[in-house]
């Protein structure tokens, strides 16, 4: 069980929520054609996030955060995910995997020393997957040896969201090549940025999240402090890796479901105002097979979201839950966004109009932090286990 975390008074997240709204309507969107231009936030904006503590939402409060409950870390996620992806990518490492490892594996000290700074707005960055790891994590290289002055990393992780500007990164690395038990010997460290040995790749061209940018780190003898090793513990990183899934999970699913809601009000605007047949295509039944089929995909996801996160709050374990609507939101924001482009037709087709960078934003939700086919898989094992548990 969970600890069970009341997160922030209603009243005022509610007024949070609002002006996180305003925010993103006034403010975010209206930026989207110049972050895709330059494929990045700009400063002021990146400030005014902080300011807004949107790096600090998970962050217990003794530590400088909003400390949120789950359902309002996803209703936080959902909302700031109706503009551009790239604005929950920025925040997506400091409020997810970083603060989850360091709040629930952290020593005393390293939750002194972090939690106040990724609240702070420190970019943050999760270093597990590698060249040949992915999926198979478990295939990970990257090792980590114990010296006399501490622990020397060596190895290369790959595609690391927020590596070109992150200022600590959480690395997971092997203390044994031994491989068995399976990933016993996966450690997590926490390795400042700028300590000798560390170089960062050429920021990779994506299909799309334009804005957000991810590269290969590349350790080379880099040694860290015996204190670097989150809780102080051989092992444990995997451990800890894998108790702040279900955080993830929740954050894609809710940011897919917000994105796909963007592309439906997009569709809907443009189908009562382009014409066809002298008419618009709003009138035509086919047209609106697709907007109505849409917004029951989402309203599902939406509904999938409030129970997932309001389970979790209750302490209850969700990991089925939690995976069953990642795939679920994410493979319904892919549908979503075809239909939007189907929608605008030729201009569904053209960089002009936003369709197209709706379609390829959204096909990223169904690969990271876990793929459809692994999630299904995990879904699936748990059942069979329960079953033959019960037989
Ligand atoms: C934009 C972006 C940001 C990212 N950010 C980060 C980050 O910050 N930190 C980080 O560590 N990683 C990050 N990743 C990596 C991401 O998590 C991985 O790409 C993802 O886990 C898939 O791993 P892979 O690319 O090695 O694919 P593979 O594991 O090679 O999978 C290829 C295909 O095979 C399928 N497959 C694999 N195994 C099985 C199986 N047993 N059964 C059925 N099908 C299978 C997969 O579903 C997939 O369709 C990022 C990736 C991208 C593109």
């Amino acid at each position: 069980m969970t600890t069970l975390n009341p997160g922030m008074d209603a009243e005022t997240f509610e007024q949070f929520i609002d002006q996180l709204q305003r925010y993103v309507r006034e403010r975010l969107i209206p930026a989207e054609r110049e972050i895709i231009e330059a494929d990045e936030i700009p400063a002021d904006i990146v400030q005014e996030m902080r300011d807004m503590g949107l790096f600090g939402l998970t962050v217990p409060e003794e530590f400088g955060g909003s400390g949120l409950s789950i359902s309002q870390y996803a209703r936080t996620v959902h909302t700031l995910s109706y503009a551009m992806p790239a604005f929950r990518s920025l925040v997506s490492i400091n409020i997810g995997m970083f603060c989850s490892a360091i709040k629930n594996g952290g020593t005393d000290a390293q939750k002194a020393e972090w939690l106040p700074r990724i609240a702070a707005g420190e970019i943050t960055s999760f270093g597990l997957t590698e060249p040949g790891a992915g999926s198979d994590a478990a295939g990970m290289q990257t090792m980590a040896v114990k010296t006399d002055k501490g622990w020397v990393l060596n190895g290369t992780k790959r595609y690391i969201t927020n590596s070109p500007y992150a200022k600590v990164a959480l690395i997971m690395a092997r203390t044994s090549k031994d491989n068995q038990p399976k990933n016993a010997h996966v450690s997590a460290f926490i390795v400042p940025m700028d300590l000798p040995g560390i170089s960062v790749g050429k920021s990779d061209k994506k299909m799309g999240q334009a804005g957000s940018q991810i590269a290969d780190i590349i350790l080379e003898d880099v040694l860290v402090p015996d204190d670097a090793l989150l809780g102080g513990e051989l092992g444990k990183g995997f451990i800890f890796a894998m108790k702040s899934l279900d955080n993830g999970r929740i954050s894609v699913g809710s940011a897919a479901t917000a994105y796909a809601r963007r592309a439906l009000d997009s569709a809907v605007r443009y189908a009562t105002e382009r014409k066809a047949f002298g008419e618009p295509i709003a009138n035509f039944q086919l047209i609106q097979q697709m907007l109505a089929q849409s917004e029951i995909d989402i309203y599902a996801a939406e509904t999938m979201m409030a129970d997932v996160t309001r389970r979790a709050d209750a302490g209850e374990n969700v990991l089925r839950k939690a995976a069953a609507f990642k795939v679920f939101a994410s493979e319904m924001c892919g549908r979503v966004v075809d239909n939007c482009v189907q929608v605008y037709g030729g201009a569904g087709y053209l960089a002009e109009y936003d369709a197209e960078r709706f379609f390829r934003d959204a096909r990223i939700y169904r690969i990271y932090e876990g793929t459809t086919q692994i999630l299904q898989l995990q879904i699936a094992k748990h059942m069979l286990r329960e079953f033959h548990a019960g037989a």
